[in-house]
């Protein structure tokens, strides 16, 4: 089968297209045919690689997929053959006290597709019967590969994390990134101010199209001052972090006393000082999140498919030209999500 792999972890050369051999299927596993699978910035996080953290080669990238079930285990339950699905990457033991509370994303064994096992990014993947959904039937496959790991991660870090309710003020950094971008579509249905940022004007301009109230050139700007400013002096009441060392100072500078900031990711870096001062006496909440649970995804999938909110999609590209797209997420020209067509 065609897949997008690495031999060993490195730079974007290391990334091949090429074939490999379709995977076995276990008892509680459905094999799909991917029709689409999108990209993340996990996947170069994959390709780098961390020491410590071994991974069986070819190790194929990718932790987005739809498609359809083309088998199914013996002990997969509720999953046919020709069902058309798409995946929750989320992998958790299922039977330990946090799983057990619906806190997969706490699991002490808490992995995810593409990182813990091999991705989508190829013809036929095998996952775990319970990693599967029915594909929402108002998104087309591209569309709908499109929506979990994003959308999920945007989902916890502001619903299930921050517990977003009309009317807070929100700031979202890097507006353009799937995250950012699926955290504007749920504020913007929850009734929420939002502030977004970016360097680019043609970005800032298609976040407007979407409905974000605020718009800040973070180039021509300080971004705390406009935040400070568009809230009357309080401060923003969430900052919604994905980008890290970079941001890491403004979030402080920007939230009201009081205020929550939540980081998911640290694209510029994983290392940034901390004002211990600001954020006790300013009584500040800082939170991390990771993905999400089962229960996350459930209401994540519900909300979008009582708002019919779709995924902002960059481009299309086709599994051929996998490492064209690689390249245009990793330079962070993209406006939304890159999507690679697996099949028709
Ligand atoms: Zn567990």
């Amino acid at each position: 089968m065609k897949a997008v792999y690495i031999d060993s972890h490195g730079p974007m050369d290391r990334v091949r297209v090429g074939q490999l051999k379709e995977p076995v299927l276990k008892d509680d596993e459905v094999l799909l045919a991917v029709k689409a699978a999108a990209l993340n910035h996990l996947d170069i996080h994959v390709r780098n690689g961390r020491p410590g953290v071994e991974i069986p080669m070819p190790h194929v990238l990718g932790s987005d997929a739809a498609g359809v079930v083309t088998a199914a285990g013996p002990q997969a339950h509720g999953v046919r053959e020709g069902d058309h699905v798409i995946l929750h990457p989320g992998l958790s033991c299922g039977c330990c006290e946090f799983c057990l509370r619906g806190e997969h994303s706490l699991c002490a064994s808490f992995g995810i597709v593409g990182l813990s096992r091999p991705g989508t990014f190829a013809e036929k993947i095998a996952v775990p019967f319970w990693c599967v959904r029915p594909k929402p039937a108002y998104l087309n496959f591209e569309e709908a590969a499109a929506l979990p790991l994003a959308t999920l991660t945007a989902w916890r870090m502001l619903m299930t994390r921050c517990r977003l309710q009309a009317g807070v003020t929100l700031l979202i950094h890097g507006i353009g990134g799937g995250v950012a971008l699926a955290g504007l579509a749920i504020a913007l249905n929850a009734g929420a101010e939002t502030v977004v940022t970016s360097s680019s004007p043609e970005k800032l301009g298609k976040a407007s199209a979407l409905g974000a109230h605020h718009l800040i050139d973070y180039t021509a700007e300080d971004v705390a001052a406009r935040a400070r400013e568009i809230t009357h002096g309080r401060g923003v009441d969430i900052v919604m972090d994905t980008v890290g060392a970079a941001t890491w100072p403004i979030d402080f500078a920007a939230v009201r006393k009081g205020g929550s900031i939540v980081l998911c990711g640290v694209t510029t870096g994983a290392v940034a000082e901390t004002n211990l001062q600001t954020l006790y006496w300013n009584q500040l909440t800082i939170m991390g999140s990771t993905l999400g649970s089962a229960e996350d995804f459930r209401r994540m999938l519900a909300a979008a498919e009582t708002a019919k909110f779709r995924p902002v999609i960059d481009s299309v590209i086709s599994i051929d030209h996998a490492a064209e797209a690689l390249r245009k997420m990793e330079s962070g020209a993209q406006f939304g999500k890159i999507v690679l067509k697996v099949a028709d």
